[in-house]
């Protein structure tokens, strides 16, 4: 049964609607494991909102109010939303702080929002500029511990399967890339539900092991209470059709290897 979830959105974010406090008493109550705050910094954003304001103040929440949750790893994390033009002055935004993970996430590229892309545009030319863009980042980023969502231009626009393997390259360069830097790729979940989603993760995971990757983790993108632990049945399904047997969790940005199967059983990375 998987009880990690390494990506949680609280009121930190400008979407987010729950206090840490409900977060944590919910993911208690699901019986999670390892779960991972992963609040918004997207600097320049086009809508202005540029996510957690304080990071020392939204540090020092999750570590005080953590501590009433023992039974739980809590692990200080951030969704850093990076593209070419503010990936320097993200680096340096974060660097003095000390966190357990950093989601890299490309919401915004050339000034187009990902979830809304201009009607005009080619999808697999979209895709393609979608994932060049990406193969910069995780290739010039440094403090970031995952790639998330790979399939998020296809959670709110009818992008397809084809329009992904139509740039397999592409696809197969950044997932070289993450295993060469030993970063993790993330199974969100939010969309597993919907069969297209679900199929672009399945023929991702199936790429990344085939290459030898292993390292994953999964993350529901939860902005609300109910969103926790979303679809996690349909996640289990996909890591067994892929063979994953684990997952990975992150202590001080080092990772960690879980087993999902027997959640009891835990294995530090042996080449790590
Ligand atoms: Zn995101
Ligand atoms: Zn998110």
């Amino acid at each position: 049964m998987i009880s990690t979830d390494l990506h949680l959105h609280s009121l930190w974010s400008p979407d987010g609607q729950e206090p840490l406090s409900h977060i944590f008493s919910e993911c208690a109550a699901k019986n999670l494991t390892h779960i991972a705050i992963t609040d918004h910094l997207d600097l320049h954003d086009p809508s202005g909102d540029e996510g957690v304001k304080d990071l020392d103040r939204y540090l020092a929440d999750i570590e005080y109010t953590g501590r009433n949750f023992p039974t739980m790893e809590i692990l200080k994390g951030l969704e850093a939303g990076v593209n070419k033009d503010n990936l320097q002055e993200t680096e340096s935004l974060i660097a003095p702080h000390k966190f357990d993970v950093i989601l890299l996430s490309i919401h915004v590229f050339n000034k187009i929002n990902v979830a809304k892309p201009l009607p005009y545009l080619d999808s697999v030319s979209f895709i393609k500029a979608y994932l060049e863009e990406t193969l910069f980042c995780v290739t010039h980023m440094e403090q970031y511990q995952v790639l998330a969502h790979l399939d998020y231009p296809a959670r709110y626009t009818a992008f397809t399967l084809q329009d992904y393997v139509q740039n397999a390259d592409l696809v197969e360069k950044v997932l070289r890339t993450l295993i060469e830097r030993r970063k993790a790729l993330e199974l969100n979940t939010a969309r597993l539900d919907k069969s297209e989603n679900f199929k672009i993760m399945q023929w991702i995971l199936q790429q990344y092991t085939n290459l030898g990757g292993y390292m994953v983790t999964v993350g529901s993108d939860a902005h609300k209470l109910e969103a926790i632990g979303r679809n996690f049945d349909r996640a289990e399904q996909l890591l067994s059709l892929v063979g994953l047997d684990k997952l990975t969790v992150f202590e001080d940005t080092r990772p960690k290897l879980i087993s999902w199967t027997s959640y009891s059983v835990k294995l530090q990375d042996p080449n790590y």
